[in-house]
């Protein structure tokens, strides 16, 4: 059976076939470092990693980007807070912590690591294109999109423009400017001392989503295979994104696979800074092998709101040392095959990580017992592997190669 995904747009699953067969062009949203990342984001960037290497083993020339949205409201309000401190050494200090844990977890570095404020001059000429296309209007130094003139928005989500309109919405800045309730920033002026650049508008900085269209369509050109982020994306971000890019090439579709992993939680309550119950990944691995974290994260699926409770990576010593005690040990016997092939069924249907693991624990457990030899083996190592643990000799920063 063939690799098959779930997309979000059409909430179904789908044989998973890229425009261009044998590569795959894969964007996912990344962080704004205004502050530290936690056990969510962990479990975001592991779990997409996962997936890029296993379209990698499927023989695909993977070109993954992730982005920093480095100039945003947020990132502001620290700068302000710390008495005015550049934006781009809050960055890179919180960027520098950020990638040492995803290197830790073994997380292989994007193809790119594009900068927001690196792609002005892509954003100025992207929102050009939507206001030519029909979508966009300048009202006084703001460039806003014109939901209702892009046929479809709302479609990612499933729901009406309506319905759409009833939700809470980050993009409701401006309101008084808008034609439409949906309609969102492309361009926005700043408040004196802001960051800003010029532009045909006037001085200002870019609205949030068009960031990502212009770092998409600059690193992977105007169609994409597979764009990934958190649940909580879906609106407006994602659904901005698909009318921006759109409109602004004329394309349809902007991307084959919507992917979306779901929100880890504490204790059944998502973890968030402002309710200040976060999880770190760095805390954790100081207790625990980033390895063992890891098997902790794709023991769930990733569309799944993944609940975490302490006590749940102890519960896994077990599981863990068996399988890495499996690598070590030196089988009396051939063996015989179908560890591998078992496990890649698993991963095929949606990428169904905690199963597949389910069929490397059993394997496992009987190469321990000795009642599977080395063909068993070879089959785990080459599986866990793909799966990205280090112990398994898996390329990445752990093993000490930082390439893309
Ligand atoms: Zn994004």
């Amino acid at each position: 059976m063939p690799l098959r995904l779930y997309s979000s747009l059409g909430k179904a699953e789908r044989e998973f076939r890229p425009i261009v067969p044998g590569t795959v062009k894969m964007y996912v949203c990344g962080v704004t470092p205004y502050d530290v990342t936690h056990l969510g984001h962990a479990f975001s960037y592991v779990q997409f990693d996962t997936l890029r290497r296993y379209l990698t083993f499927l023989g695909n020339d993977v070109r993954y980007v992730q982005n920093i949205t480095d100039i945003d409201d947020d990132m502001i309000m620290v700068s302000k807070r710390q008495g005015g401190r550049p934006i781009a050494e809050i960055r890179d200090e919180n960027d520098a912590i950020f990638r040492a844990d995803l290197d830790r977890l073994n997380v292989l570095r994007p193809t790119a690591y594009p900068f927001a404020t690196d792609h002005v001059p892509q954003i100025i000429e992207t929102t050009q294109r939507i206001i030519d296309a029909g979508c966009g209007y300048v009202v006084d130094g703001d460039v806003f999109f014109e939901a209702e003139k892009f046929e479809g928005y709302g479609r990612l989500n499933g729901v009406t423009i309506a319905e759409l309109a009833k939700r809470e919405n980050p993009e409701s800045k401006r309101e008084w400017k808008k034609r439409g309730p949906l309609d969102f920033l492309l361009w926005q002026q700043v408040d004196p001392g802001d960051p800003s650049w010029d532009s045909p508008w006037g001085p200002g900085r870019p609205g949030w989503s068009i960031e990502c269209t212009a770092m998409s369509q600059t690193h992977l050109g105007e169609q994409i295979d597979i764009h990934g982020g958190g649940r909580d994306l879906v609106f407006p971000h994602h659904e901005n994104e698909i009318a921006q890019a759109e409109c602004s090439t004329g394309k349809q579709p902007f991307c084959g696979w919507w992917m979306h992993n779901g929100m880890l939680q504490l204790d059944g309550v998502k973890m968030s800074k402002s309710l200040g119950n976060l999880v770190l990944a760095r805390h954790l691995m100081a207790e625990f092998e980033p390895d063992h974290l890891r098997l902790y994260l794709l023991t769930n699926h990733y569309r799944v709101d993944a609940n975490y409770v302490d006590g749940d990576m102890a519960a896994l010593k077990d599981r863990y040392g068996r399988l890495k005690r499996a690598l070590a040990v030196e089988p009396a016997s051939a063996g015989s095959p179908g560890v591998f092939e078992t496990f890649t069924e698993e991963l095929n249907e949606d990428f169904n990580t905690p199963v597949a693991l389910q069929v490397l624990d059993s394997a496992a457990a009987r190469i321990v017992a000795g009642t599977a030899g080395r063909a068993e083996q070879a089959g785990l190592r080459g599986a866990l592997s793909i799966l990205g643990f280090a112990f398994a000799g898996a390329r990445g920063p752990a093993n000490g190669d930082f390439d893309p």
